[in-house]
């Protein structure tokens, strides 16, 4: 007597021999096939709504910052003592003078402002370009936008000379324009230079021209303020020019909250007024 698999066996080999198969072939056991890893780990994927796990909510992103290269310098800057800053900075100085990459900036110069202050500052200002009062003078910020600034480094706590104060631009361009991307670019090793002999942790960039030709940004400077960025090892904020702030008074309030940012970050706190 058949069992059902066995008749429903025969039932499927006549039909095969009425739809014409005259035979089936033997087949050999094949052996186990192996299922690659990946494959033995494909699941199906949840659709991304269906997460409702308790899970706490993923922390916020970090702050927004950004890496830039460290300017090369044949000294590990760290190892530099005060002299040998002093005197790499006065070599650059002497190179600086006579530098006439930017025709028309080394036409009209008085004479070029390389840069004051500390060759050891634990903080670099950095600024646009020399007015005419810095370049009769051949020092930055001196004029009325360097007495304001002046006021902001003494509120800080601070004299002038414990910074390092520089700009973007060595020679000041003719009717105070902003310096052309191509001056910009010419200035930039001096710049660089004095980034990595004085080697500063913390770098403040005065106004959009030093913060986006620095920081290779393009955004307004209310939108870089009070965020942190890296220049090499040093952290980088940006602020309102201190000439801004002789056009438009009320634009002192959000730069002394950018000082007292910095000062934060640097475990200081203002002096008491
Ligand atoms: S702005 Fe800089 S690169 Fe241009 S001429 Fe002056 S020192 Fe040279």
């Amino acid at each position: 007597m058949l069992t059902n698999p066995q008749r429903a066996l025969r039932q499927k080999l006549s039909d095969w021999q009425r739809a014409g198969v005259t035979h089936v072939p033997h087949l050999e056991p094949s052996a186990p096939v192996s299922v690659p890893r990946k494959m033995e780990l494909q699941t199906p994927e949840a659709p991304p709504t269906a997460s409702v796990t308790a899970s706490p909510p993923p922390s916020p992103p970090p702050k927004p910052s950004k890496s830039v290269a460290s300017p090369e310098l044949p000294v590990s800057p760290s190892k530099l003592t005060l002299t040998q800053r002093e005197q790499e900075l006065s070599t650059l100085a002497q190179t600086v003078a006579n530098c006439t990459r930017c025709q028309e900036l080394a036409s009209t110069r008085t004479q070029t402002v390389f840069g004051v202050g500390n060759p050891k500052a634990q903080v670099m200002f950095i600024g646009e370009a020399p007015g005419a009062d810095e370049d009769k003078q051949g020092e930055p910020f001196v004029g009325r936008a360097g007495q304001l600034m002046n006021k902001i480094i003494e509120a800080c706590g601070w004299q002038r000379s414990d910074l390092y104060i520089c700009n973007i631009l060595r020679c000041r361009p003719p009717g105070n324009r902003n310096p052309t991307p191509e001056e910009a670019g010419n200035c930039r090793e001096y710049l660089d230079g004095q980034i990595g002999i004085v080697d500063p942790e913390y770098i403040v960039c005065w106004g959009s021209v030093a913060a986006h030709n620095l920081l290779d940004e393009t955004i307004s400077i209310g939108k870089l303020r009070q965020k942190w960025f890296k220049y090499g090892r040093a952290k980088v904020l940006c602020t309102y020019h201190p000439s801004y702030l002789l056009r438009n008074p009320a634009a002192k309030k959000p730069v002394w909250e950018d000082m007292k940012f910095l000062l934060a970050e640097m475990g200081l706190e203002p002096p008491s007024a």
